[in-house]
């Protein structure tokens, strides 16, 4: 194994990893501040954070007859879904796709099949995904929507064909939501294996570090046995309850992205030699002439700009660049960037 690395972006345009690129107006930010003077530190938070799990039941409209569980970020919530397994226990995901249900299964021991997603379109491979999990019933399935790092929303009819098929947890990790326009929250009263996971990470509180899984009492009672009692620290607790009662604010936000995603998906188009991806999330994954992605990349950096190089990860990624929708200067600068590396290199 190797250890989850995070590039160095000091001095950089940092396009590389989902965050949202804005942040609050002055006054929004000092009325925050005179909200962290009630925070008592010397206390230990509330160990079930219940003002703030009743926000987000309300904001995303969750029906009481589901349990919430909330995580230090959902890395933390996938982390205690594995936990909670036993050591002959089978995970299964789509391959490419998020690399920490692969990273956190292989630490804990357990067997970690990948499901090849079909090339051209980035879809499931559906009679694959129903053959193996009959072959190996595996115990949690997560499945990005949309998916990360292809941008795309699998097919809902697929989605449920494998909720039917599996004994097992199957994991909705929704932490694209707020640029999709598409969940599986509407789909819980009807399969009783099925777990919605979401985070504040993309919408916009990233540092907070905040996810939040929902599904049926029976489950959430037993991930509660395996979450350390504190996992949600106070200011995340205090912020984020702020945060979650001003969000209109992330809704414009979002809107901005999702229409600065539509601009650059259209610029990269007109670029000769590349292929990019269509995306229901706030990054976009694109293609490059073979071989050439590195430099590519290398040479986006060297002007000031740091997107993600997928070509390390190997597979369908071989030749992938993937970029982050920032604010409209930044990605007219990345698109120059791009442009110059293309022209410099051929
Ligand atoms: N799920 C997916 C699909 C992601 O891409 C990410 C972050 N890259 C996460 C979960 C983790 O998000 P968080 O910041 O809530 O830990």
């Amino acid at each position: 194994m190797s250890a989850y690395k995070v590039a160095n972006a000091s001095g950089l345009i940092k396009l590389d990893a989902m965050e949202n690129p804005y942040n609050w107006p002055e006054s929004l930010t000092l009325d925050w501040l005179e909200t962290l003077k009630s925070c008592e530190l010397n206390r230990y938070p509330d160990p079930e954070a219940k003002a703030l799990t009743e926000t987000i039941r309300a904001k995303n409209q969750i029906p009481n007859e589901f349990d919430i569980l909330l995580g230090n970020g959902s890395d933390e919530l996938i982390q205690i879904l594995l936990m909670a397994l036993p050591q002959n226990a089978t995970v299964l995901s789509p391959q490419p796709s998020f690399v920490m249900y692969q990273q956190i299964s292989q630490s804990l021991g357990l067997s970690f099949i990948n499901m090849p997603v079909l090339a051209d379109t980035f879809e499931l491979d559906l009679p694959a995904i129903l053959e193996a999990i009959s072959e190996h019933q595996p115990a949690i399935i997560f499945l990005a929507y949309p998916n990360n790092p292809t941008g795309n929303l699998f097919s809902r009819d697929d989605i449920k064909a494998i909720l039917t098929a599996s004994n097992g947890l199957v994991v909705i990790d929704e932490a694209y939501a707020p640029f999709a326009n598409a969940s599986f929250m509407d789909e819980l009263v009807h399969f009783e294996n099925l777990l919605v996971m979401r985070t504040v990470s993309k919408l916009g509180l990233a540092g907070l570090r905040l996810g939040y899984l929902v599904g049926s009492p029976a489950t959430i009672e037993q991930l509660k046995k395996i979450r350390l009692p504190y996992n949600i620290n106070i200011l995340t607790q205090v912020t984020a309850q702020f945060a979650l009662t001003h969000s209109n604010l992330f809704d414009e936000q979002t809107r901005k992205i999702c229409a600065e995603r539509a601009f650059v998906y259209e610029q990269l188009g007109n670029i000769d030699g590349i292929l990019t991806y269509p995306s229901s999330a706030n990054f976009i994954l694109f293609r490059v002439a073979q071989g050439k992605s590195t430099d590519i990349f290398t040479s986006i950096k060297n002007q000031g700009v740091l997107i993600k190089n997928m070509n390390p990860q190997g597979g369908l990624l071989t030749d992938c660049l993937r970029v982050t929708i920032g604010k409209p200067e930044e990605n007219v600068l990345f698109l120059k960037a791009l442009k110059y590396s293309l022209q410099n290199l051929s």
